[in-house]
């Protein structure tokens, strides 16, 4: 999705682009559920640059959805279920510190929510939160960049691309740049495969669950977040060993494991899928261009929070390309060594 983000902010911008995207089916994008959630962990801690990043998402999506004629964004808020004590007095704390109060609240009503799940002892709710169609984002876009002929689906051959003048040349075309947006498969890219990636594979169930009709996305053993149709999205997992994109038996079982203690009504498994995300290891972004081959850029590492990121970092390297403005230094690729 970061490349597609990328491609339409050029586009605004009136700049002339060629993408190359073969779509690969286990993208991280593919699967994700793309929940935007400003507070994280045990210990509700405000997610990074959160303040700038949700509003600057929000306004790039609407203004995506008016371009693909369909609806993309949703604010969603997140209903945590709390499983201790500590953890409900934690919660309570939070809504009267001012880091996080406008995103933390009370709650003592599970909503659509109730006699469908397992109660916890407590509950929070998350306000702010959102949920990007992130799957829809990319048919879309594709048949909008099929529409103009600006998209070329082959796999992006790194051996064909030759420099000259301070030109690039690939196939039959010429650039001023490239700009790699490849996901987790930039640890194969030749210039830039040696930035510190540190991926973690995830799989996700897709299930039917008829007549649940949850409004709000519910954080329990397991995310469950509402898609169409009665069809909700369950996940997911972190393997950080296993660098295969293949959907395993044992994770699927520990899905309906954990999914079984959380729902007291039926379901059925339609799909489990998996896919890697580019988590890079001080879960930072890559924003920058290559330090001595100033015609290549990046932008990738949007991690396990590309829904937040992609749009601000994005615009980040928009404004590095065409204005020569300097990138958020957390994010800037001059932070890794790129010449040894
Ligand atoms: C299970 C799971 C759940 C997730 N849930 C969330 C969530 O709720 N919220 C959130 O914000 N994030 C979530 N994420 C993370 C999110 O998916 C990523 O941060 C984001 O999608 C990364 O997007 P990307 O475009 O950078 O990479 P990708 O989605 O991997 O896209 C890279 C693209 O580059 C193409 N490509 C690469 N190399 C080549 C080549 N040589 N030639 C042609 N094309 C090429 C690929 O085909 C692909 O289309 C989740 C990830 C997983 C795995």
């Amino acid at each position: 999705m970061t490349g597609t983000l990328l491609a339409h902010a050029l586009l605004d911008k009136g700049k002339t682009i060629q993408i190359f995207d073969n779509n690969h089916k286990g993208s991280s994008s593919a699967i994700a559920a793309g929940i935007i959630n400003p507070v994280t962990g045990r210990r509700v801690v405000k997610s990074w640059l959160i303040d700038e990043l949700i509003p600057f998402a929000k306004k790039t999506y609407q203004d995506l959805e008016v371009k693909l004629n369909e609806q993309i964004f949703y604010e969603r808020n997140v209903v945590r279920v709390l499983f201790s004590v500590k953890d409900e007095n934690h919660w309570l704390e939070k809504t009267g510190d001012e880091t996080v109060a406008k995103y933390v609240k009370e709650n003592d009503d599970l909503g659509s929510f109730k006699g469908k799940i397992t109660e916890g002892v407590g509950l929070g709710e998350l306000e702010s939160s959102a949920q990007v169609d992130m799957p829809l984002i990319l048919e879309k876009s594709k048949s909008y960049f099929l529409n103009k002929k600006i998209i070329n689906t082959e796999v992006f051959d790194y051996e064909s691309v030759r420099f000259e003048n301070d030109l690039v040349f690939y196939q039959n075309y010429k650039a001023k740049k490239i700009i790699f947006c490849e996901g987790q498969q930039g640890q194969k890219n030749p210039w830039f495969g040696k930035l510190p990636f540190e991926v973690a594979k995830g799989e996700v169930l897709l299930v039917k669950i008829p007549n649940a009709n949850f409004d709000k996305i519910l954080k329990h053993k397991l995310f469950i977040v509402p898609l169409k149709d009665d069809i909700y999205w369950i996940g997911s997992t972190y393997d950080w060993d296993n660098k295969d994109d293949l959907p395993t038996e044992e994770k699927k079982a520990l899905l309906i494991k954990k999914l079984d203690e959380i729902l007291t009504i039926p379901y059925e498994v339609i799909d489990h899928r998996a896919a890697i995300r580019p988590t890079i290891y001080d879960r930072r972004p890559l924003v920058g261009f290559h330090p001595v081959n100033t015609l290549l850029g990046i932008v990738n590492g949007m991690g396990t929070k590309g829904a937040s990121l992609a749009p601000y970092f994005v615009d980040e390297f928009v404004k590095l390309l065409l204005e020569n403005k300097s990138v958020n230094q957390e994010a800037d690729i001059s932070r890794f060594d790129l010449t040894v």
